[in-house]
């Protein structure tokens, strides 16, 4: 797939640090699923993987949280600049019906709104979303799933860990409470800090529920030839046999939540 110059259409804040980028782009607009990703190329600064956090007719956007270099680069960017996009790559979410949990940590609840959207739309789904964040300034798309619960479509409990929106703790915590008082989801969907997804994982398998991580590594070809983004031991490639991967495959991770590796190949404790 090449890379696309693609005129940015829309800049919104998202909270502190935090925007979504909505580009031009009917191509990858149609191939796009949930949960899938797009290389973003920034003239002059990097290329970098990005979730899609919405998917339209003819145009996708993203939500940078600026991290670094490139993320500030993209952070800084404005309507009617152009960078590159490829994709999508990777695989998105299966999508399942019947009672579901969404959690998003952070900036993680990004690439968990087009799928929230499509469970939404099909009807007939039990959705909770536990939109979990340091404080409600790092807490991205309340306004909508706000919206989404005064429909009805949703139930939808912000956590923050200082308290200052919703629930005051971790949103791991929160699932804990609502498994204890007797919800039992036949589906989690989780993104966001890898510590989140790994106490997720623990809990679903306690429980025998079925869970699917939204996973990040770092990326360079995201097409599954350069090896950056595997995991060990199994050496799954994340851009390819991932973005989203299943607790079956999860549970044999172990790396997960302990280390990833940098540009160079090195472990970097999380
Ligand atoms: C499938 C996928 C989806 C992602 N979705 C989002 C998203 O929706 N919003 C968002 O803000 N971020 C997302 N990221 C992470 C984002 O790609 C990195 O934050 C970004 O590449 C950092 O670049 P930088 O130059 O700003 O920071 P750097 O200075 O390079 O690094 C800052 C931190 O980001 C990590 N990082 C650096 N480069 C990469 C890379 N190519 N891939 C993964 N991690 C990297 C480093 O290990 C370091 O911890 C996603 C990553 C992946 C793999």
């Amino acid at each position: 797939m090449k890379t696309m110059p693609s005129r940015i259409i829309a800049v919104r804040d998202e909270g502190k640090d935090r925007k979504t980028i909505t580009v031009h782009n009917k191509e990858i607009a149609e191939k796009a699923h949930p949960g899938q990703f797009i290389m973003v190329w920034i003239p002059g600064v990097d290329e970098i993987p990005m979730g899609i956090s919405h998917i339209g007719r003819e145009e996708i956007s993203f939500t940078v949280h600026r991290v670094g270099e490139a993320t500030n680069a993209l952070y800084n960017k404005r309507v009617n600049e152009y960078i590159g996009v490829r994709g999508p790559y990777g695989r998105g979410f299966k999508e399942v019906d019947g009672n579901i949990i969404v959690i998003g940590g952070g900036t993680g609840t990004a690439p968990l709104m087009p799928l929230i959207r499509r469970l939404c739309e099909r009807g007939g789904n039990n959705v909770t979303v536990i939109n979990g964040a340091k404080s409600i300034d790092e807490m991205v798309f309340k306004g909508e799933l706000n919206e989404l619960a005064k429909l009805g479509k949703i139930k939808y409990i912000p956590a923050t860990e200082d308290g200052s929106l919703g629930y005051k703790g971790l949103a791991t915590t929160l699932l804990e409470n609502l498994l204890r008082e007797g919800e039992m989801p036949n589906e989690i969907y989780v993104c966001g800090p890898e510590v989140m997804i790994k106490r997720v994982v623990e809990i679903a398998l306690e429980r025998g529920i079925h869970v699917q991580a939204l996973v990040e590594r770092y990326m360079k070809c995201a097409i599954g030839i350069c090896g950056s983004c595997t995991m060990d031991p199994l050496g799954i490639r994340v851009c390819v046999e991932g973005p989203v991967i299943p607790i079956e495959i999860l549970a044999k991770i172990t790396e997960l939540g302990v280390y990833k590796r940098d540009s160079s190949g090195r472990k970097i404790k999380i």
